[in-house]
């Protein structure tokens, strides 16, 4: 067997390992087109802002450790130029001398990952505009930031451009975020990323939401960005953070089927449209575990696995790719971001009926030193009560709430299963009742009618002749600080002797400030005959939707 792979990063080189481990005898062969195979992209921005020390902790893997452990021919600076499907060759390029020549294969694997969108703007060109996707990349980057920036700016706040923003940051840079959609990280529900962007103004980077660069000029002190407000940015460096598309060209050309937004298609198995030819990576479409549709998403632990999944198929092993959750995370300064599955806007998009539920718990027993609360949103079916999707934001423990639920999602687990979940907990790690059993309390009482809950989403839609009696059950300083506008202030341990003051005739939402004491007043209402419902999540979700919130907001 003759085994030849294009691309050496993380697709790549996970398939040429596992090849080897699976077959001493065949010939592997890995063209990449850099000088590098196996570097760590997702370290990047952590080398720029100075966090990682040593480029070299970058390299994974050399290209001569690649080619004595795995007895691998790794041809670096080449590029592969044409799949000859018939005659089952590729024409590569060595880049550095130019010379071009044929090599066969008996398997091809299309690992080339996907490319950093360049839009194509005026100045775009210009030194001093930087996209990141490699090692050469990060280099360019942090020369120009040896050589003196003061102000920069990072067009897009997705994932890499909020990596960014930290560790320009941490460089003592003044930096400016410019994203097209009216929130940060757009794969999360807006109203879930408010607490990163309030973070992020703490920080003091300043966010332009709904603006987008219009295109970039020289100046003496560096470059003027334009945005199509009209509005201009100074900068000595721009980082475009505004997405990937996937390198399809290869493909196309070869004449295989790519989907509507350029990804490589395959089957289950991760063949393309040729049996003899795989794909894997950021390169190609996937299925949605969650929804089925077919989409893209561009993560590392995706990429590495599928490489795993190709070279085992290829080598005979009944191996399947099941689809992507789209599990990621990130730390912004001393926050973190992460979800798993499908997002609401997502569910909503595809017509999926889902349930939502917020909670807002400590990380930890709140009683020991160091507890930090998290926002968790879990999004599940409201027949079956099958977890659907999950976001959280918060400090520590974000990580392994949200590792837990996509294992549920994976097994096909339901709010009821959370709630019987048994998971570690000492005081410095957990609660008797975790975060994650929590959700399922909340949402397996939803679904039983025991703990019936509003949206604040569903509540803000309604218009307001027709909105319940809002009782805000916190103390009168909580309500004094911040509340619903409408909203009645009867404290839980109130409420008992002043039913008398609640309307019979109209539902009643009850709420407090994160949902606890509002599930006590849901449960003495409905006892006392009332329609009462808990605002889920509490008057901490309604902050959410509505930022900065003070007074009577
Ligand atoms: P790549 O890693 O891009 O590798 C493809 C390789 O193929 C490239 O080196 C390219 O030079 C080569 N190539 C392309 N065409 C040819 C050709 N014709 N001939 C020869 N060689 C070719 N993901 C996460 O899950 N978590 C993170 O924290 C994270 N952080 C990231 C931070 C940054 C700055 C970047 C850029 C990405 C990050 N990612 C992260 C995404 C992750 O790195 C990618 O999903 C992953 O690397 C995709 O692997 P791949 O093998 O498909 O493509």
């Amino acid at each position: 067997m003759k085994l030849l792979i294009v691309g050496g990063v993380a697709g790549g080189a996970s398939a040429a390992a596992r090849a080897r481990r699976l077959s001493e005898d065949s010939q592997i062969v890995l063209i990449e087109r850099g000088p590098d195979v196996s570097f760590a992209n997702c370290g990047l921005p952590y080398y720029i802002g100075g966090e990682i020390t040593g480029r070299e902790k970058l390299l994974v893997v050399t290209p001569e450790r690649m080619q004595v452990r795995y007895k691998l021919d790794v041809r670096v600076r080449s590029s592969v130029e044409a799949v000859d499907r018939q005659a089952k060759k590729v024409r590569i390029r060595e880049l550095v001398t130019q010379r071009v020549y044929e090599e066969s294969y008996d398997k091809l694997v299309l690992a080339p990952g996907a490319a950093p969108i360049r839009p194509p703007l005026p100045g775009i060109d210009l030194p001093g505009v930087f996209t990141l996707r490699n090692l050469q990349d990060m280099d360019r980057i942090k020369q120009r930031l040896d050589d003196g920036v003061r102000q920069a700016v990072v067009v897009g706040a997705g994932f890499i451009g909020l990596e960014l923003v930290e560790n320009l940051a941490r460089r003592g840079i003044a930096t400016t975020v410019v994203e097209l959609q009216d929130q940060v990280l757009p794969p999360f529900d807006k109203e879930m990323t408010t607490p990163i962007a309030e973070h992020l103004a703490t920080q003091g980077v300043s966010l332009l939401l709904g603006q987008s660069a219009d295109g970039f000029e020289p100046t003496s002190d560096g470059l003027s960005v334009r945005l199509k407000s009209g509005q201009r940015l100074s900068a000595q460096l721009v980082v475009l953070g505004v997405g990937v598309r996937p390198e399809n060209k290869l493909a196309v050309d070869a004449g295989l089927e790519v989907g509507t937004r350029g990804g490589i298609r395959v089957n289950e198995h991760l063949q393309t449209s040729d049996p003899d030819i795989y794909a894997v990576g950021d390169a190609i479409e996937v299925t949605d575990f969650v929804t089925g549709e077919a989409t893209q998403v561009p993560l590392a632990g995706p990429a590495n696995r599928q490489g795993r999944i190709a070279a085992d198929h290829i080598f005979g092993r009944a191996a399947r790719y099941r689809g992507t959750q789209g599990t990621a995370i990130l730390r912004v300064f001393e926050r973190t971001a992460a979800m798993t599955g499908a997002a609401e806007k997502v569910l909503r998009r595809t017509r999926l009926p889902y349930r939502t539920v917020y909670i807002h718990p400590l990380q930890h027993a709140g009683y020991y030193p160091g507890a930090e609360q998290m926002t968790l949103k879990l999004l599940f079916d409201p027949k079956t009560g099958r977890i659907l999707g999950a976001q959280a934001v918060g400090g520590a423990g974000v990580d392994k709430r949200i590792d837990v639920l996509a294992v549920a999602i994976q097994a096909g687990m339901t709010v009821f299963d959370l709630e019987e979940m048994e998971l570690a907990y000492s005081p410095q790690y957990g609660s008797a009742k975790d975060p994650i059993n929590m959700a399922g309390f909340v949402a397996g009482g939803l679904l039983r009618g025991e703990h019936p809950q509003v949206d604040v989403a569903a509540l803000l839609a309604m218009p307001p002749a027709e909105r319940p009696f809002l009782a805000d059950v916190r103390t009168p300083q909580e309500f004094a600080s911040g509340h619903i506008p409408e909203a009645v202030n009867i404290p839980i341990d109130e409420l008992r002797s002043r039913l008398g003051e609640i309307p019979k005739d109209r539902e009643i939402a009850a709420y407090c400030q994160v949902g606890q004491r509002g599930y006590l007043a849901t449960r003495i209402l409905r006892q006392a005959g009332f329609r009462a419902v808990n605002l889920s999540g509490g008057y901490k979700t309604y902050q959410l939707f509505h930022p900065n919130v003070n007074g009577a907001g």
